[in-house]
């Protein structure tokens, strides 16, 4: 191990971004044309594919059947959307996301992975103790409740369906996609019901 100090994140990939475009492996429109694209990837798009699917049951269906067509279909598709494949939570079985190798995400519908997600100690941890890990970030779950992990990878990205909350009944897709947020899309929370 060196002692050396290591620069900053920022300070680092500028520098990385300086050699790409001095060696004409990358353009400057390269980079912004991303960051444009990134401006659109949220995990508000796949909190709106969840309403629907919660209070349209054919669009569910479709959702369940072929993801990446149903996300599409609402205009959240492209880059690392390609095969995208929803995971329906039940009363009975509790779905979570992860990627052990790196940070794949469904990038049109959960958004770039938070830190968490690319922290070693998760990738690592919730493979092998899951409900650990969970409780360990607020999710307590009851010991009768399954949970599944999922490794999602390059080719294949998953987003969990979280369960309808209770109560939400008179809500429209509007509402309700506010309850839920990119952590209940991996899977590390439920849909929460917000104050109202
Ligand atoms: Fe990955």
């Amino acid at each position: 191990m060196s002692d050396q100090k290591t620069a900053d994140i920022q300070r680092r990939t500028e520098a990385v971004k300086d050699q790409l475009i001095r060696k004409g492996l990358l353009a400057e429109e390269d980079v912004q044309h991303f960051l444009d694209l990134a401006e659109e990837w949220k995990p508000e798009n796949g909190a709106r594919v969840v309403a629907r699917a919660w209070t349209d049951p054919e669009f569910r269906q479709r959702l369940l059947d072929d993801a990446t067509s149903a996300c599409a279909e609402m205009g959240y598709t492209g880059l690392q959307g390609e095969y995208i494949v929803a995971l329906e939570n039940t009363p009975e079985l509790h779905n979570v996301v992860v990627c052990t190798q790196c940070s794949c995400t469904a990038w049109p519908v959960l958004g770039l992975p938070p830190d968490w997600y690319k922290s070693p100690e998760y990738r690592a941890r919730v493979v092998r103790q899951p409900r650990r890990v969970l409780s360990e970030m607020g999710l307590e779950l009851s010991p009768d409740i399954g949970v599944r992990v999922w490794e999602t990878s390059a080719e294949t990205r998953y987003m969990v369906i979280p369960l309808r909350p209770s109560g939400t009944e008179a809500l429209g897709v509007d509402d309700l996609s506010a309850l839920v947020t990119r952590e209940a899309l991996i899977g590390v929370a439920l849909a929460s019901q917000c104050e109202r």
